[in-house]
């Protein structure tokens, strides 16, 4: 690890001073993943600007939102009264991501930070446009079997590995974010970004921003929704593919869906033209079918993951079952 410089600041606009003032220095929080890309050699940051003195951490309720401070735990966050009655698609992704003590330490800013978990990328001896602009993507023609099936570019096809992050784009979260020109809100399905021919940009943040918080609007799903994580051991592990399905039902009619995917993008996948196929259909096989298929429009695999042309459909349809209470 090389040497770096560690700072505390116990105020927001100091914090922000020091990240936009020094072009490596990097935000830390619960260090979940940032100190392992250190330790790599993947992330080299001189500056660490420790934000956990700052108050982020709460919790809370208003009149049409919940709003989740960016240091509030995976934990407790997942634990939360509220959370878990008003928004248990959000509580279901959290308890499906990492480790209870990985959770404990993660902060949920941090989980939205969190980089790609592409073994190429974490591999300094090969190349990798995300973390060495143009040096090349080695999972394009490597072992890409955790990759991506939608959105991806001849310069990256990775995928985002977070949980939190296809249940928030599914519910239509804000970011609000400060920085040296003051604070702003970024939709949650745009705070994200897709490779394009900058696959070593992850997000639509500004040098120097700060994740202050996510809001949730208050929504009609909270008593049909399923997170449905396909994975290959229980215990631990990184999506193979994800749905986070929302339903508000009337008399056995959808009346509205919110659909995600996660495992298969670069970016949390909101399946907006599925969600529009489920409004005004009945509950049944036969419309989470069809739903499937129009989300599946447009997917192209590469050598090793077309499982996932076969996993996603299945995934959808089991997922929109479990929410509808038939499955
Ligand atoms: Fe790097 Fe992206 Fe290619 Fe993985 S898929 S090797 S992260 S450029």
């Amino acid at each position: 690890m090389i040497p770096f410089q560690y700072v505390r600041p116990s105020k927001q606009k100091a914090a922000i001073e020091a990240n936009a003032k020094d072009r490596n220095a990097q935000f830390i929080a619960g260090g979940t993943n940032l100190i392992d890309l250190m330790k790599r050699g993947v992330m080299t940051p001189e500056k660490l600007i420790d934000i956990n003195r700052l108050p982020l951490q709460k919790i809370e309720r208003s009149k049409n939102v919940v709003r989740i401070g960016a240091l509030a735990s995976n934990s407790n966050v997942a634990e939360d009264k509220v959370i878990q009655e008003k928004l248990p698609l959000l509580a279901q992704a959290l308890n499906a991501g990492a480790s209870a003590q990985l959770r404990n330490m993660a902060t949920v800013g941090g989980n939205m930070m969190q980089r790609t978990r592409c073994p190429y990328f974490y591999d300094t001896a090969m190349p990798c446009n995300k973390r060495e602009p143009g040096t090349g993507c080695g999972a394009l023609e490597g072992f890409n079997r955790m990759h991506a099936i939608f959105g991806f570019s001849d310069m990256c096809i990775a995928v985002n590995p977070s949980d939190m992050n296809v249940a928030l784009v599914a519910l239509d979260a804000t970011v609000l974010v400060a920085g040296p020109k003051g604070e702003r809100t970024i939709p949650f399905a745009e705070f994200h970004r897709l490779p394009g021919d900058h696959p070593e940009v992850d997000t639509t943040l500004q040098k120097g921003e700060l994740i202050l918080a996510v809001d949730v609007p208050d929504n009609p799903y909270a008593k049909h929704a399923h997170y449905l994580k396909v994975r290959e051991r229980t215990s631990y592990a990184f999506a193979l593919i994800s749905v986070a399905a929302a339903l508000d039902i009337e008399n056995n009619i959808i009346k509205s869906a919110r659909l995600a995917m996660g495992g298969v993008a670069h970016k949390p996948w909101r399946l907006t033209e599925a969600e529009k196929a489920l409004a005004g259909k009945p509950v049944s096989e036969a419309s989470f079918k069809q739903a499937a298929e129009v989300a599946m429009r447009g997917a192209k695999a590469f050598e090793h993951n077309a499982y996932k042309l076969r996993l996603g459909p299945s995934t959808i349809i089991q997922a929109l079952k479990t929410a509808a209470g038939i499955a």
